[in-house]
C-alpha cells in the first residue's frame, strides 16, 4: 500500500513504559525482522505447530501501538483468518483479470534499471478508479481498520497491484508495488499476511517493516540511485 499523502515525520514518539511486547510470526522472518531491527530485543521464542512467533520486546513504541499491542491477534486467530483473507484475495484478482497489465508494458523507462525483466513482465496492475480493499469486517478482522489507509493510491496482492487510475502513470507509486509483488514472492502469501498484519498492530503502518522496505526503497529510487531492487528485498528478507 501507499499513502496519498506520506507524512514522512510519522514516527511513533512517545515511551511505552515497561515495553511493549508483540507478536511476530513466521519462521523465516522471524531472525530477519529480529537482526533488521536491531533496537528490538528479543525476548521469548515460542515455536507453535509449523509456525515459530517470536516475542519482541520493544521499548519505545507510541501509545496507539502499545494499546494494539495488548490486544494483539493471535497466532491461531491468524491462522483462522487467512483461509477467507487469502480466498477474498484471489476472487479479487479473478474478477480483475481481464484488465490486469503486465508492469511491462506500461512502458516506463527507470523500473528496467531495477527489477529483471522476467519480473516486469510477470507482475501485472490493474488501474482502477479506487483499488479494492479487504472487507475487514466481514472477514473478521476489523481490528487492523484503524492502522490501514482509507482509499490508498495502490495496493498489492500477490502478483499484481491496483493504482487509483489518476496515478496510473506515477512509476514512483509502480516501484514501490512492485517492491510489495517481490516481498509476496520471496514471502509465500502466508507468510506476507502474517508478516503483514503482525507489523501493523506492532508498528502502525508506516513502520511496519515490509511497508518501511519499500518507503525505504522508494526514497533512495526518488534519489535516483541505480540499484538491485529484488536483490534488495531478499538481502532485507534473509539477513542473518
Ligand atoms: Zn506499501
Amino acid at each position: 500500500m501507499v499513502a496519498k499523502h506520506l507524512p514522512l515525520a510519522n514516527r511513533c514518539k512517545s515511551v511505552a513504559s515497561g515495553g511493549t511486547y508483540l507478536v511476530f510470526d513466521m519462521g523465516r522472518l522471524r531472525s530477519t525482522l529480529i537482526r533488521h531491527y536491531a533496537h528490538i530485543r528479543s525476548s521469548v521464542l515460542v515455536a507453535q505447530r509449523t509456525f515459530y512467533y517470536a516475542l519482541l520486546q520493544v521499548p519505545s513504541l507510541g501509545s496507539d501501538i502499545a494499546r494494539s499491542a495488548s490486544s494483539r491477534t493471535t497466532p491461531e486467530r491468524f491462522q483462522a483468518l487467512y483461509p477467507g483473507l487469502i480466498g477474498w484475495i484471489r476472487g479479487t484478482l479473478a474478477a480483475h483479470a481481464a484488465h490486469a497489465r503486465p508492469v511491462a508494458s506500461a512502458g516506463f523507462e527507470r523500473l528496467p534499471h531495477y527489477f529483471s525483466e522476467n519480473l516486469l513482465a510477470s507482475a501485472k496492475f490493474v488501474a482502477v478508479d479506487q483499488v479494492p480493499t479487504p472487507p475487514l469486517q466481514e472477514l473478521g478482522l476489523s481490528r487492523f481498520a484503524a492502522f490501514l489507509l482509507n482509499d490508498p493510491d495502490g495496493i498489492t496482492y500477490l502478483d499484481t497491484y491496483f493504482v487509483r487510475r489518476v496515478r496510473a502513470t506515477d512509476e514512483a507509486l509502480h516501484f514501490h508495488e512492485l517492491i510489495h509483488v517481490v516481498q509476496w514472492l520471496l514471502l509465500g502469501p502466508e507468510y506476507f499476511l502474517g508478516a503483514y498484519a503482525a507489523g501493523l498492530e506492532g508498528f502502525g503502518y508506516r513502520d511496519s517493516p515490509l511497508e518501511r522496505m519499500a518507503y525505504d526503497a522508494q526514497s533512495a529510487f526518488a534519489t535516483g540511485q541505480v540499484f538491485d531492487a529484488e536483490k534488495l528485498v531478499a538481502q532485507k528478507l534473509s539477513r542473518q
